[in-house]
């Protein structure tokens, strides 16, 4: 477990222990994680990611930087990858396109079933709409929140543009602000929220001229998406080499 006294760390690792078919092995924190030198769940928790060599799997909830180096480690010794950190960045991105040269990996913004069922459901309803119905998601999340939008809120704008025919970096908005004008034709509008303890909400909204139709997510825990990576580490040991998305290991 990469990152195991973060939020979703912890409920990894106690959903994990109460499972009969996997162990934890280590469990890698910053340097400067008060854990270090413990154990949980049975392993060490150590800042040593040369600690992922002999793991069939490891599962990544942490920072961009420590998904990069993390990755680059798994490399040497193949190790497969559940990676749940959003907001990666070109140099995580590319680290992680090295290690699916030469072990599985999978990459989710978010791994409840709900939720990508919702990004199914989301590219058909775009798709069968058509241009008449403006596209905008609004995303809420807690104060502690780095990345905005969320992970999941640009998977859900992905899944739109997808269902258009369109490439999403041609008319994603995440900022209007200002004598912007009239809504250019075609766009997708991305609005993050932030505060409380919520822990995860989005909506995609379609906006027609007289009707309008919304689709809601609401994450009431995080057991949602520890249990998920779990699911999904369970399924990728022993996949092929390559890239994987939750779709694969929900069969949707
Ligand atoms: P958090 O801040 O509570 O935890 C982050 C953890 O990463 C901590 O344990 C921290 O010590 C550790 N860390 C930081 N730098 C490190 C390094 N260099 N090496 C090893 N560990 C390091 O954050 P969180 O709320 O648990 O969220 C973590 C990430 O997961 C965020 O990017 C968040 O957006 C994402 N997230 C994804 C999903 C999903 O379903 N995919 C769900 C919730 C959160």
């Amino acid at each position: 477990m990469l990152g195991p006294s973060g939020r979703m760390g912890r409920r990894v690792i106690e959903l994990l222990a109460a499972r009969s078919d996997m162990t934890l092995s280590a469990a890698i924190d910053h340097p400067a994680s008060p854990l270090i030198g413990q154990t949980m769940a049975g392993a060490p928790v150590t800042s040593d990611a040369g600690r992922l060599a002999g793991c069939a799997v490891y599962i990544d909830f942490t920072t961009p930087e420590a998904t990069e180096e993390a990755a680059r480690a798994a490399a040497a010794h193949r190790v497969a990858a559940v990676v749940g950190t959003t907001g990666l960045g070109r140099a995580a991105e590319s680290a992680l396109a090295s290690l699916e040269e030469v072990a599985p990996v999978l990459v989710a913004a978010n791994f409840s079933l709900g939720v990508n069922l919702l990004l199914v459901l989301a590219e058909t309803a775009a798709r069968a709409l058509g241009t008449g119905f403006d596209l905008e998601i609004v995303e809420a999340h807690h104060r502690h929140k780095r990345d905005a939008p969320s992970g999941t809120a640009l998977a859900l704008a992905r899944a739109l543009a997808a269902g258009r025919g369109v490439e999403l970096e041609k008319v994603l908005t995440t900022a209007r602000s200002g004598d912007v004008g009239a809504r250019p034709d075609g766009e997708i509008g991305v609005v993050a929220l932030r505060g409380g303890d919520v822990i995860g909400d989005h909506t995609a909204h379609f906006l027609g001229d007289g009707e309008r139709i919304e689709l809601t997510h609401r994450a009431g825990s995080r057991d949602l998406f520890a249990a998920g990576a779990l699911r999904a580490a369970a399924w990728l040991a022993g996949q092929a080499p390559g890239r994987y998305t939750m779709r694969d290991v929900l069969g949707l």
